[in-house]
């Protein structure tokens, strides 16, 4: 029971490493506050953590929408009384090389993983500052911090998300709230299914050859990520304020041969 009497809100949650947070937060006595586009997805991860005994509502919202983003919040607050932990996490994929990449669906990525992150965080701040209390995990990647073939625009956004991080903690550490970064490498996700589809003539090569470049051999699972989030949202990493967490199977740090 890690995160009992904490209330959680996790966008994105229908799917991948949101949902699996969402379950995981449950177990561990949080309620959870599950977002997403979609709502058919949204409501059933909310049911699974209801049937599983868990507390949890869904609140449809499009975080790339100021009216949305903060009728959601005054929805959670209205539901649970307060946020303790704003895990941003909705995110799309965009593939290609600088020149590849057209007008609109850069706006498109900047606008979901960046703008995104921005409104989740400016509408919630407020309510934590006022209770001088919060964890705030904002979700990066590793491509952060390598470059990766035919990522541009994706890249530009993770790298905007860890530099949000660590200028928001130096504004908000006087409100004891914490802001932290995750960075995963490569999750085998609904995410990453629809890259690998997008970028390979044979999706199952292109697959082979990601698992190469991780130390582990192998895809991390949306549980890992979900495990790394716990901590950060948990007060055992008290102690972490404007940090990157990575959990990357090596990418980052190691060299495959
Ligand atoms: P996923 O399975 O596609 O889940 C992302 C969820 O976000 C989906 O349910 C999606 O809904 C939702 N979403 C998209 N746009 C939204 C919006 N405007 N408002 C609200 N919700 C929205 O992806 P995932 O792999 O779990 O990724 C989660 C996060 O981790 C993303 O930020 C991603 O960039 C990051 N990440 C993933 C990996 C990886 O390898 N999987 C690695 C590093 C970082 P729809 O399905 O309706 O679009």
């Amino acid at each position: 029971m890690r995160l009992r009497n904490k209330v959680v809100l996790i966008t994105g949650a229908g799917s991948g490493i949101g949902r699996s947070a969402a379950l995981l937060f449950a177990k561990e006595g949080a309620q959870v506050v599950v977002n997403d586009l979609a709502s058919e997805a949204g409501e059933e991860t909310a049911a699974i953590i209801r049937s599983d005994g868990g507390e949890a509502v869904f609140i449809q919202a499009d975080v790339t929408d100021p009216d949305s983003v903060q009728k959601m919040v005054e929805r959670a607050i209205g539901a649970f009384g307060r946020i303790d932990v704003l895990f941003n996490n909705a995110g799309i994929s965009g593939v290609g090389a600088l020149h590849e990449v057209e007008p609109d669906a850069w706006d498109r990525i900047v606008s979901v993983n960046v703008r995104g992150v921005y409104l989740p965080n400016k509408y919630v701040l407020p309510h934590m500052m006022e209770r001088r209390s919060g964890s705030i995990i904002n979700m990066s990647s590793c491509v952060a911090e390598i470059g990766l073939a035919r990522r541009a625009s994706y890249a530009a956004t993770k790298g905007a998300v860890l530099a949000l991080t660590k200028s928001m903690q130096v504004d908000y550490a006087s409100y004891n709230i914490r802001v932290n970064a995750l960075l995963p490498g490569t999750i085998l996700t609904p995410f990453v299914e629809n890259f690998l589809k997008q970028s390979y003539a044979d999706p199952q090569a292109g697959l082979d050859g990601i698992k190469k470049r991780q130390l582990s051999g192998e895809l991390g699972r949306p549980e890992d990520v979900a495990q790394a989030a716990l901590f950060l949202a948990s007060d055992e990493s008290k102690f972490m304020m404007g940090s990157p967490l990575y959990i990357d199977g090596g990418v980052v740090f190691g060299k495959n041969a």
